[in-house]
C-alpha cells in the first residue's frame, strides 16, 4: 500500500491487502493467489465463502442482526446452544456464548472461581497451566500464558499463575506411546498441586492437542486420563482450552474426544465461527453451572455475546461440516499431509519433528535432530521461512524460538476441505521455500 495507513496491530508492518477468498485460496488486490495453509490462525476451518454459511447469514441479516441478551433470546443462539450441547460430553448441557477465544477462556476461569466461592471453597483461586502455553490476550487469560514478553509488561496488574511443563516427549527423548511417559508428565501436575497447597488450587487448564504455543503437541499415552484422575483426587477443576483444537480440525469435534476424557469446562472459538463471525463459547458441566445460577447468576458477560448473526453463522458452519463430512476429511487428508511432511525429514536434516492430529499439524526446525537444539535465534529462520513460503503463495503460521529454549515451529493447517491434489500443491510450495 502506498497511501498512509491508520491501522495498527502488534506492529505497524504491512501485509498485502486481501481482495477475495474462496475455498482454500485467497487473492490480494494485485491478483496474487495464496493457499491459506494455516486457515488464518487455524480459524477458517471450512474454507472461505461457503455458500451455505453466507446464505444463512444473509437470511439472518434480513431478520435481525442484534438482540441484547438481557432483552431477548434469539432463535439462532438457542439452536446453536442445543447443537453444541449434543457435541460435547454428557452433562455439559449449558453453553455460554462469547465473541472470541480470550473471552471463552476468561469466562471459563471466572465460572470456575464463582463456583468455588458458591460452594464455600473461596480459598481456591490458583489456575495451574503449562509452559509453553497461550490462552489469550486479556489479563485473566494472559495470566495463564507462559511467554514473558507478553506477560511481563503487565505485572503486577495481573498475577502470573503457576506452570508445569507441557508433555514434550520428543524434547526429553521419551516415547510418545509409552504410558510411563504420560504418567511422568501428569505427575508434575500432582507435584505442583501439592507444592501450591491443594486447598488453594482452583483449576488446571491445558490444550488437549496443542496449538500455536507448542506446535500441535499430541499428549503421550495415558496423559489425558492421568490428568483427569489427579484433578478428581484434589478437587481441582479441569479446563480444556479447545479454542484451536476444537471445532473438528483434529478429526473429532473436540481434541479431547480422541481420548474420551471429559473436562469440567471447555473453551472453544476460532473454527467455531470459522472466520465468518467472531464467535466462541464456554461450556461447563451442569454441576458447576447449576449452583452458580441458583446462587444468583454468573457475574460475567460481554455485550455482543450470542448475537444472532454470529450464531446463525456458527450453526451453518456446523451444518456444513456435517454435510461435507469434513471431520472425516480432516482425519484422512491430515494423515496424508502428515506423512508427506514426515518424508521431508529425510531431505532436510534441520527438520527435527513433525507432529499433530488431523489437520492440526506442525513441523519444527532444529540445529541438531539428536539433541533437538533449536536453530540460533539470530538466524531468524522463523520469519525467513514464512516469507519464502509467502513468496511461493503459501501461507503458514509460525512460532519463533524463544531464548533458545523452544524450536521454531510452523503450523501447516489448511482448511478441512483440502483434498489430495491440494496437498500436492502445498508440498511443492513448501519444498521450494525450504530449499
Ligand atoms: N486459546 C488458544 C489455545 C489460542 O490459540 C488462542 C488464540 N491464538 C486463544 C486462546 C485466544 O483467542 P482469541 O485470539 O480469539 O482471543
Amino acid at each position: 500500500m502506498t497511501t498512509k495507513s491508520h491501522l495498527f496491530y502488534q506492529t505497524d508492518s504491512r501485509r498485502p491487502v486481501l481482495a477475495e477468498a474462496r475455498g482454500i485460496y485467497m487473492w490480494d488486490v494485485d491478483g496474487k493467489r495464496y493457499i491459506d495453509g494455516s486457515s488464518g490462525a487455524m480459524v477458517s476451518n471450512i474454507g472461505h465463502s461457503s455458500p451455505r454459511v453466507l446464505e444463512a447469514m444473509r437470511r439472518q441479516m434480513e431478520k435481525s442482526t442484534f438482540g441484547y441478551r438481557l432483552h431477548f433470546e434469539t432463535e439462532p443462539s438457542e439452536m446453536l446452544a442445543t447443537k453444541v450441547a449434543k457435541l460435547t460430553p454428557d452433562g455439559m448441557e449449558k453453553v455460554f456464548f462469547v465473541s472470541g477465544g480470550s473471552e471463552a477462556v476468561e469466562s471459563a476461569i471466572k465460572i470456575a472461581r464463582q463456583y468455588a466461592v458458591t460452594i464455600g471453597q473461596s480459598s481456591r483461586w490458583k489456575v495451574i497451566s503449562r509452559t509453553p502455553s497461550y490462552h489469550g490476550s486479556t489479563l485473566g487469560a494472559l495470566a495463564l500464558t507462559s511467554y514473558t514478553p507478553l506477560t511481563l509488561p503487565f505485572e503486577p496488574m495481573m498475577q502470573v499463575m503457576p506452570k508445569i511443563p507441557a508433555p514434550r516427549a520428543y524434547l526429553d527423548g521419551l516415547e510418545l506411546d509409552d504410558p510411563a511417559t504420560g504418567a511422568h508428565y501428569a505427575a508434575m501436575l500432582e507435584a505442583k498441586i501439592l507444592e501450591e497447597g491443594p486447598e488453594t488450587v482452583l483449576a488446571f487448564i491445558h490444550e488437549p492437542v496443542g496449538g500455536a504455543s507448542t506446535g500441535a503437541l499430541v499428549p503421550p499415552e495415558g496423559y489425558m486420563q492421568a490428568v483427569r484422575a489427579i484433578c478428581n483426587r484434589y478437587g481441582v477443576l479441569l479446563i480444556h482450552d479447545e479454542v484451536m483444537s476444537g471445532g473438528g480440525r483434529t478429526g473429532r469435534f473436540l481434541g479431547a474426544d480422541h481420548w474420551g476424557v471429559a473436562p469440567d469446562i471447555i473453551a472453544i472459538s476460532k473454527g467455531f465461527g470459522a472466520g465468518y463471525a467472531p464467535l466462541g463459547a464456554m461450556i461447563a458441566h451442569d454441576r458447576i453451572v447449576d449452583p452458580v445460577l441458583k446462587a444468583g447468576g454468573f457475574m460475567h458477560g460481554h455485550t455482543y455475546a450470542g448475537n444472532p448473526l454470529a450464531c446463525a453463522a456458527g450453526l451453518a458452519v456446523l451444518e456444513e461440516i456435517e454435510a461435507g463430512a469434513m471431520m472425516e476429511n480432516a482425519a484422512e487428508t491430515g494423515d496424508l499431509l502428515k506423512s508427506r511432511l514426515g518424508a521431508l525429514m529425510q531431505r532436510y536434516p534441520f527438520i527435527g519433528d513433525v507432529r499433530g492430529k488431523g489437520l492440526l499439524l506442525a513441523f519444527e526446525l532444529v540445529e541438531d535432530r539428536q539433541t533437538m537444539r533449536p536453530l540460533p535465534k539470530a538466524l531468524n529462520a522463523y520469519s525467513e521461512l514464512v516469507e519464502l513460503a509467502y513468496q511461493e503463495g503459501l501461507i503458514i503460521y509460525s512460532r519463533r524460538t524463544r531464548d533458545g529454549t523452544e524450536g521454531d515451529h510452523f503450523l501447516v493447517c489448511p482448511p478441512m476441505i483440502t483434498n489430495a491434489e491440494q496437498v500436492d500443491e502445498i508440498m511443492v510450495m513448501l519444498t521450494s521455500a525450504l530449499d
